[in-house]
């Protein structure tokens, strides 16, 4: 199944649940618009390279088109597709009033240098100009894209209609209009479902282990916030590797990327300055790493980790998705079956959009918050939206990820209704 299949097959089991107006269910399962087109760049080598560049724009029943843009070999429409139906969702759960897209550029940006980068992204922004703005669409952000990118996007943007315009995306640079928090917020975001998600279950955080995949900026800040919240981090991965604490003693994520900087994490040792322990530290593959046997599952990474082949061998009891749709749907039904709860992204990984919302909104008051009253503002929404979903998982006596999605269909259909579809 493509990513976008699997979207579609969790859209179906919930419009079923909810009994979703079957006219509302069809426009819902295509985008509203795709954009794509192709970037020629001018390499360093005075040679032209073309590049395939999409946006897509899902729904924008509840407000503007909202959702990142990835820079990635695999980028392709089906993923992008995917990803902006999931934003359409994720933004309806946090209840923030934006619709849903996402954008993609099929590259390998590690292969370009820091100039090329940047002629690429004017390149995109050029080609979807007309399309994007503060009313009408606002990227921000994704795998491989960062707030330096999304400063070139600002300013070409800007240099193309006259003048500044910041609020055309978010995560952008502080300097150039960015908000207090939006680094941490996916990760902070995804702390405070955990939060709520312990005391739900009557968890202690420090008898709770966890394992997480992808030490970027999701997985290291959700990392950083478990850690200081008592929870033991007893395995942690990054694209070159995994290592595991055998001890299960927990490790400090600033350790880590401290030996991560330093030296490579993965050199199968735990690393602190020059001192290394390669005793009670031991190398795993990545596929080894989602199979230990731990209270909390994080995959922080790329979509389908877990899928039909290796979902039989979860061993954690929760599985809280930070990246978008890392669990298929044929996954998903084998771990409900097995009883391990699934938090799915569209509610675990929503507080990065959740503190875009608030950076678009301090760009068009053009009046900047401190970084107390985002975090603040942020734990308001998690946890409103945690508690939304909790109800409809105990009103349809189903799994956490159709309670989400019951959430977000009533909510967008509500607003489809309003606008007179019936
Ligand atoms: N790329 C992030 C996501 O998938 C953030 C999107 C945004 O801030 O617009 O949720």
């Amino acid at each position: 199944m493509n990513p976008f299949a699997n979207t579609l097959a969790q859209l179906k089991k919930a419009a079923e649940l909810v009994k979703l107006n079957p006219n509302i269910y069809e426009i819902f399962k295509t985008p509203q618009r795709i954009l794509q087109f192709s970037i020629p760049v001018k390499m360093d080598d005075g040679k032209w390279k073309v590049f395939e560049g999409y946006r897509v724009q899902y729904n924008n029943a509840r407000g503007p088109f909202k959702g990142g843009i990835r820079y990635h070999p695999q980028a392709d429409l089906n993923e992008v597709k995917a990803l902006a139906a999931l934003m359409t969702w994720k933004c309806a759960v946090a209840n923030i009033p934006l619709g849903g897209g996402k954008g993609g550029i099929k590259v390998d940006p590690e292969q370009l240098s820091n100039g090329e980068l940047e002629r690429l992204t004017r390149g995109y922004t050029r080609a979807v100009k007309d399309f994007i703005g503060p009313e009408k669409d606002i990227p921000a952000p994704d795998v491989n894209t960062n707030a330096v990118i999304m400063g070139w996007i600002v300013d070409e943007y800007s240099e193309l209609v006259g003048y500044p315009v910041p609020g055309v995306v978010t995560g952008k640079p502080l300097s150039l209009g960015g908000s207090l928090g939006r680094e941490a917020a996916t990760g902070q975001g995804g702390f405070h479902i955990l939060q709520e998600l312990s005391r739900k279950l009557k968890r202690d955080p420090k008898k709770t282990t966890v394992v997480i995949q992808g030490l970027g900026n999701v997985g290291y800040h959700f990392a950083e916030a478990a850690f200081k919240g008592g929870y033991k981090i007893i395995a942690v991965a990054d694209s070159k590797g995994s290592i595991y604490d055998k001890r299960h003693k927990g490790m400090n994520p600033k350790n880590i990327i401290q030996t991560k900087q330093k030296r490579g994490l993965m050199d199968g040792c735990y690393c602190v300055g020059a001192a290394c322990d390669c005793e009670h530290y031991k190398r795993v593959t990545t596929k080894q790493l989602l199979e230990l046997p731990c209270d909390i599952l994080v995959p922080a990474a790329l979509e389908e980790q877990i899928t039909g082949a290796n979902a039989g061998r979860i061993k954690a009891k929760v599985v809280l998705e930070l990246a978008n749709g890392p669990v298929t749907h044929e996954a998903d039904e084998k771990l409900n079956k097995k009883g391990i709860l699934v938090v799915p992204d569209i509610l675990a990984n929503s507080g990065g959009v959740t503190v875009s919302y608030f950076e678009w909104l301090q760009n068009l008051q053009n009046s900047y918050w401190s970084e107390q009253e985002v975090n603040q503002k942020l734990a308001g929404v998690m946890s409103k939206a945690f508690h939304d979903v909790w109800q409809q998982k105990e009103k349809y006596h189903t799994d956490l990820r159709t309670a989400a999605y019951a959430v977000a269909l009533n909510r967008v259909a509500e607003a489809m209704q309003a606008k007179g579809i019936s």
